[in-house]
């Protein structure tokens, strides 16, 4: 019989019980892989971006990391990264926390099973133990990560409790195109990007657009990712500005310019295997047309890579279904979510990780409450 039983022992599962566990309440994560924090490990390409300045609660967040031994830098783009650069500093630390606040982190814990009865809660492993506790916190993640464990599992749990569903699709997410970019392979390119739902612009971004034999990255498509709903009467394009510091008519002039003097309208100013590319594909258009196709060029998008490739989930428990300042469920008192569960995607830059902080801060501040028998 625990106070508290949080299953997931991830990013805000650990911030959770670092801050709430105590002599008051007796705290438990649940974690089904061998070991906690897998994930963090491998965010940031292994640095661990994990925060951002324009974060919403960017300062309390600071302040709580800080505390328990996450000393960070920011770079340019006002992104924290931990000093020594290295994720393990991140994840290290709050196992380090949440250990010695008192919480037990068992490994190896597959929760298979959650019950609501006589007023506690119960989780059961999918090898038979049970766990019990007044207050219950899902911090399993979405289904973004699938080989870090995280499977959609705590949805099921929610929706038993009461809870809706918004249909949780990858996010930060490559994308694939129908059309055969296999030539384009190890392309980097800076522009715009526009998403395109039915002809419509849903989003757009600037930054460097990464191409591979078969898809299309880099953070400005991954940020747009989230938003596509395939479906057959949804229709969803990438539209790419090679020359956005150019309007269409200067482009067909510079263009001139460089048939003139390099004998050929793309010599210098594209990657060699993207001046190839379209000039296999579009053989010797004139300038302006040209300079149109390099201000909108298109790729049918027919999917994206999926959950082993996403680094978030778009889409999950709603939030509305949530009491903002304490993230209790709305539907069954004691429940809370934490994290990624939620139905929060933040673009890349170290968001996410924020979204995991600040959620995790804001339910163990009030189950800490609760225990305490502080009604303030
Ligand atoms: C490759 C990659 C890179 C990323 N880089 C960044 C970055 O640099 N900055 C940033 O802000 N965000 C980044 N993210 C996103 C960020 O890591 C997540 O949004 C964040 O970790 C979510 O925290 P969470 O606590 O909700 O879930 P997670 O950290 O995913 O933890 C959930 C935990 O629950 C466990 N679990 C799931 N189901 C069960 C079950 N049934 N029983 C027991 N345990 C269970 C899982 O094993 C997992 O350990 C990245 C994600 C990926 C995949």
């Amino acid at each position: 019989m625990y106070d508290l039983v949080i299953i997931g022992g991830g990013a805000s599962g650990l911030l959770t019980a670092a801050l709430a566990a105590g002599e008051n309440l007796k705290t438990v994560v649940l974690e089904r892989n061998n070991a906690p924090a897998k994930k963090i490990y491998a965010t940031g390409n292994g640095h661990c971006n994990y925060l951002n300045e324009k974060a919403g609660d960017v300062r309390r967040i600071e302040r709580t990391l800080g505390s328990i031994g996450i000393a960070g830098v920011k770079d340019e783009d006002g992104r924290f990264y931990p000093r020594s650069r290295e994720a393990s500093a991140v994840a290290l630390a709050l196992v380090r926390a949440a250990e010695k606040s008192g919480a037990k982190i068992i490994c190896d814990c597959h929760v298979s099973d959650v019950v609501k009865r006589n007023g506690s809660f119960l989780a059961v492993s999918k090898d038979g133990r049970k766990f019990e506790g007044k207050y219950l916190v899902i911090a399993t993640g979405g289904k973004a990560g699938i080989q870090f464990g995280c499977y959609g599992e705590g949805y099921k749990w929610a929706q038993y409790m009461g809870h809706s569903l918004v249909k949780p699709v990858p996010a930060l997410v490559p994308v694939e195109c129908e059309e055969d970019i296999s030539a384009l392979h190890g392309v980097r390119v800076k522009g715009n990007v526009s998403l395109l739902k039915n002809g419509e612009t849903l989003c757009s971004e600037s930054g460097e657009i990464q191409f591979t034999k078969d898809s299309i990255s880099g953070i400005c498509v991954m940020d747009l990712s989230g938003k596509i709903r395939l479906s057959e009467d949804a229709a969803y394009v990438l539209s790419v500005d090679l020359f956005p510091e150019h309007t269409e008519e200067e482009l067909a002039e510079v263009l001139g310019w460089q048939k003139e003097t390099a004998g050929s309208m793309l010599e210098g100013l594209l990657p060699a295997k993207l001046k190839k590319y379209i000039e296999d594909l579009y053989g010797d258009k004139d300038k302006e047309a040209l300079a149109s196709l390099l201000k909108d060029m298109r790729f049918s998008i027919k999917g994206t890579r999926g959950w082993a490739d996403a680094q978030v989930t778009a889409g999950g428990v709603p939030l509305q279904e949530i009491d903002p300042d304490t993230m209790e469920s709305l539907k069954t008192g004691g429940l809370y979510f934490t994290g990624e569960i939620i139905d929060y995607d933040g673009p890349c830059g170290g968001f996410n990780l924020a979204n995991a902080w600040s959620t995790a801060i804001r339910a163990a501040e009030d189950i800490k409450r609760k225990a305490d028998g502080r009604m303030d």
